[in-house]
């Protein structure tokens, strides 16, 4: 078999990943790849845009941004002539079938060349333009669509290769943006992409705590400037500095008529007096090299795409994303939907086009209302208080929970207070109330503002608390934290029986860099760890210069393999060493093996990620020594450990979003657990469902108590993917 692969369209960050993927997966199954450059424009040119791609094409890709491969937007392939050409070339190439990389424009190609494909050869062979044997009983032509878009607003995925990276990079302008803007208590208007999907201004409004939002599937009410300027007015007389409107190019008025930004900036002088700064992002939303995330997503896609190929289904599919696992939706469906989701917009059917989007984009526009307002929409009703606490070591993330958490609790009337420090803080009596305006600029900061420290409570601090929560009339409690704060809440809960003011509702949020919590796929930090750990490996990958070294990269995760796993994959780490191996001088042999060789095939540099606490016996340092005395003269051996700096800098987009989501749902859950008289437990966390929340000893079945790990951990099962990625050249490559 011999396949070809394309990137189409719009590029998008993660796309190398992605062909990486493709290319070396099917190699390392015996299929034949073919590089196809510049798009649909580069099949239907056939000749050197052809490239036949070999282990090492594909090498040292995973950290560039945009596409190797070029893309293109291709007039003739929108012709029947030009898809005649683009079937010529592929079967004079022996080409069996396709990997298209790209937005709902190119699927849509890649769904017609399938259909037609039949009556293009039958054409051709009759042209003498290929082999007449080619056209009889042909086999149907294998076409496998992959989403590419930054605007992740294609059907059939819940997330596209591009859009998490391009979400980081606005949210990253938006926080400069943010800060010049506060300097000078300025009104920033920040045009944003998605002609149709306003995916990435809602969300990117969401992390960064923008005031306002504009995007192309809301209905606008007719006076939606007066709203929106009433709204603006309101929160500067709150006391809030500046203001930022983050608005999809693609945001119309209720006429259909589209949004400008100097509409907006007219608007806002007539109506405000204020001088709006316009800041359009642009392209730069679709450079830059891909996040964690979005490697690792567009590595397993890719590996799904292949295996598709691979089996005797010939119906033409995009395979995406949905509740955290590779599936496969028939082309034709994805096709017809996305279509369906465009017409809607376009004519003006916003509340069916919001519909078509799902729950969650619904909630989180919700959502981003209710944050953005000036102040609570009711007063403090008589129902006590609920306190929020960190839990230490702290995790970045943790601020976007906390503001979530305390703005719609209030704004349900409910009054919040804060707890300094996590339970030792609150046994002291070290509260705070905390107000709607207090908590404005957090969603960017990393650590925790209430702060969060480790400390284990005495039996005489939870008689300190029983004593508090009298005093503050809490009635009931948001921990934010990780296993640590998890263990504080069981004595609580053990303590129940001598200090009746424990019965109180609580539930734990989960927010620790080292994803090792169980009721949850994710916890809040994870993904700036990730990014981080990311981030340094490259750095580390360009100071090995010619040099054969191996790095042993040491990472966070206690005695859980997700970061040091997660992190192997998305950098193209050559092995991992986790916890969940017991690592033996056995494993460590044969890891070394695998080095050698690879350096013995000319590998230049190897990048080993190993998680803390990987073994009680060995270290880092300790794997080091023994790697390098087995090393054989064939590579040196150099140990880096991260540290703190992995828990450092300002949350990626996911966990600001993810947190927001769990602070609002805990905050929703506490108001409710009080208003029906419990004393639950509870437990929440991100599944396939959405966000849950689960009993408390439940959830503490699925925990692996002696190797403080969940029971079961999806993480794992990457593991044959990234090796296989990894994989040296093979030693004789034509
Ligand atoms: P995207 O794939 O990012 O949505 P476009 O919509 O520009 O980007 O599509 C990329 C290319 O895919 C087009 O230039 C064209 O060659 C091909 N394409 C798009 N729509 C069609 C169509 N309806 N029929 C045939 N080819 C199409």
């Amino acid at each position: 078999m011999r396949i070809g692969i394309i990137t189409s369209g719009g590029d998008s960050p993660g796309m190398n990943a992605a062909i990486r993927a493709v290319t070396r997966c099917a190699l390392d199954r015996g299929i034949e790849v073919v590089g196809i450059h510049e798009g649909w424009q580069g099949v239907v040119d056939g000749g050197d845009k052809f490239q036949p791609f070999n282990w090492r094409s594909v090498g040292g890709i995973l950290q560039l941004g945009g596409t190797i491969l070029g893309t293109a937007r291709s007039e003739d392939f929108r012709k029947p002539e030009g898809r005649r050409k683009a079937v010529r070339n592929l079967v004079n190439a022996d080409i069996d079938g396709m990997v298209v990389i790209g937005g709902d424009g190119s699927l849509t190609g890649a769904l017609l060349l399938y259909r037609e494909w039949a009556d293009h050869l039958t054409a051709l062979a009759a042209e003498n333009a290929i082999p007449a044997k080619k056209a009889k009983n042909p086999a149907p032509f294998r076409v496998v669509g992959l989403p590419g878009s930054i605007d992740n607003d294609q059907f059939g995925t819940d997330m596209s290769i591009g859009a998490d990276t391009a979400l980081n990079t606005i949210v990253e302008a938006v926080d400069k943006l943010n800060s010049t803007a506060d300097s000078h208590q300025r009104t920033f208007v920040v045009e944003v992409m998605g002609r149709r999907c306003g995916y990435l201004a809602l969300m990117s409004a969401v992390a960064t705590g923008a005031d306002w939002v504009l995007i192309p599937e809301e209905e606008m009410d007719s006076r939606w400037h007066y709203k929106m300027v009433d709204a603006l007015k309101r929160g500067r007389a709150a006391g809030r500095r500046h203001d930022v409107i983050i608005f999809a190019e693609g945001a119309r008025h209720s006429d259909g008529l589209p949004i400008k930004a100097d509409t907006i900036v007219e608007i806002l002088k007539q109506r405000m007096g204020v001088e709006a700064r316009v800041t359009v992002l642009g392209h730069v939303q679709r450079g830059g090299t891909a996040t964690p995330f979005e490697r690792n997503l567009a590595s397993r896609l890719g590996a799904a795409a292949v295996e598709h190929l691979a089996g005797d289904d010939p119906t033409p599919v995009m395979v995406g994303l949905i509740h955290n696992e590779p599936k496969t939706t028939s082309l034709e469906e994805v096709v017809a939907k996305s279509q369906a989701i465009n017409a809607e917009i376009d004519s003006g059917n916003f509340e069916q086009a919001l519909a078509l989007r799902g729950r969650s984009f619904a909630d989180s526009l919700e959502l981003l209302r209710t944050l953005a307002r000036a102040a609570p929409k009711q007063d403090v009703t008589d129902r006590g208080r609920i306190a929020v606490m960190t839990g230490g070591p702290d995790a970045p993330g943790m601020n976007a929970i906390v503001r979530t958490a305390l703005r719609i609790a209030r704004n349900e009337g409910q009054d919040v207070v804060g707890a300094r420090y996590g339970f030792g803080g609150l046994a002291q009596g070290d509260v705070q109330a905390i107000h709607w305006m207090d908590v404005q600029g957090w969603i960017n900061l990393g650590g925790s503002e209430l702060g969060a420290v480790r400390h284990e409570l005495t039996p005489e601090e939870i008689g300190q608390i029983a004593e508090q929560i009298k005093k503050w009339d809490l009635r009931g409690m948001i921990a934010v934290g990780g296993m640590e704060t998890y263990k504080e809440v069981r004595k609580l809960i053990d303590a129940r029986e001598r200090y009746p003011e424990l019965r109180i509702p609580i539930i734990c949020v989960p927010a620790t860099v080292d994803n090792n919590l169980p009721g949850t796929e994710i916890t809040i930090g994870a993904d700036t760890a990730l990014s981080n750990i990311v981030d340094a490996i490259d750095k580390i990958k360009y100071t090995a210069g010619a040099a054969h070294r191996a790095f042993i990269v040491e990472v966070f995760g206690r005695r859980c393999g997700y970061l040091a796993m997660a992190a192997a994959m998305a950098s193209g780490a050559e092995m991992e060493i986790l916890a969940e191996d017991g690592i033996n001088l056995d494993l460590l042999q044969k890891d070394i093996a695998v080095l050698r060789s690879g350096f013995a095939a000319g590998k230049k540099m190897g990048i080993v990620v190993m998680a803390e606490n990987a073994s009680p016996y060995y270290n880092s340092d300790f794997v080091r020594r023994i790697m390098e005395a087995e090393a054989q003269g064939f590579f040196q051996v150099q140990t880096t450990i991260l540290g703190h700096l992995q828990r450092g800098g300002v949350p990626t987009a996911f966990d600001r979003i993810q947190g927001s989501r769990l602070g609002a749902f805990a905050a929703r859950r506490i108001i409710d657990e009080i208003a029906a008289g419990r004393d639950q437990v509870l437990v929440t966390g991100i599944q396939r469902r959405g966000v849950v929340a689960t009993p408390y000893d439940e959830v503490m079945e699925d925990f692996d108590l002696e190797h403080e790990r969940p029971k079961e951990q999806p993480f794992m099962s990457w593991r044959t993917l990234a090796d296989t990625l990894a994989k040296p050249a093979p030693s004789v490559e034509e």
